[in-house]
């Protein structure tokens, strides 16, 4: 398979990660109550370009979209799930909050995200933010030699059945490296067995998106999708290299 990368090549891209995990865990104490999206957006920048890397997103064109993307974070809210563009919007006690970021770094990328719950969150609200968590803590367990991305996929979706939440439709990780997309695709969905084998070298940007209603999503006028049905999403991301020794997460 193309797009292995070297175990020197891993450790720029951990240096790479370990900057944005920062910049990630930053982001999401400042996401409270009466922030706006947009100071959020404005703090990811400085803090990126400070510690000595570029947002990722900022100027970005992925497959399907008009423009470049004008932010250097996604900041999706509530049934919003990915691509959610920074407004001048106010964090609400309440709302369920996907930041998505991701630096390009010595000529690698790296992606995380996170959900982060606003003031006082409903119960369903944090069971979906937990189980989310959670089944990207299953998937990179899964990540072992001899196993297939259609064994990850089979996990996230397995486990997002056991709490009630369905895996969102159309939507998926993706390996990464010199490009912030590249192959292989990594579905929240699959069959075990399935699929590419996971094999040292691999990098991978593993993303479960989770509904609480409908597993089905809408484009926006901004781009971003939201879930049909209106109802709420979580999403936890995390660039993992694959080693001899296992899973290697990269934006811890
Ligand atoms: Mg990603």
């Amino acid at each position: 398979m193309n797009n292995l990368k070297t175990k020197s090549e891993i450790e720029i891209m951990a240096e790479g990660g370990k900057i944005l995990a920062q910049v990630r865990d930053r982001l999401a104490r400042e996401a409270k109550e009466g922030v706006s999206l947009i100071e959020l957006d404005e703090l990811a920048e400085k803090l990126i370009r400070e510690a000595g890397a570029v947002p990722a997103f900022l100027g970005y064109k992925p497959g399907g979209a008009d423009k470049p993307y004008s932010a250097s974070i996604c900041t999706s809210v509530n049934e919003v799930v990915v691509h959610g563009l920074p407004t001048k919007y106010k964090l609400k006690s309440g709302d369920v909050l996907k930041i998505d970021l991701g630096v390009l770094h010595k000529s690698f990328y790296t992606d995380t995200s996170v959900t982060v719950g606003i003031g006082q969150i409903s119960p369903e609200a944090r069971k979906l933010i937990s189980a989310t968590k959670k089944a990207l803590e299953l998937a990179i367990e899964n990540c072992q030699l001899g196993k297939t991305l259609g064994d990850v996929g089979f996990i996230i979706n397995k486990y997002a059945r056991s709490q009630r939440f369905k895996v969102i439709k159309g939507l998926t990780g993706h390996g990464i490296g010199k490009n912030l997309h590249e192959n292989p695709i990594v579905f929240n969905e699959g069959r075990e067995g399935v699929g590419p084998k996971i094999v040292p070298g691999m990098v991978l940007a593993i993303e479960p998106m989770l509904s609480a209603g409908d597993a089905e999503i809408v484009q926006l006028e901004d781009e971003s999708y939201a879930t049909r049905d209106s109802s709420l999403s979580a999403q936890f991301e995390h660039t993992v290299a694959i080693t001899e020794n296992g899973p290697y997460i990269l934006t811890k």
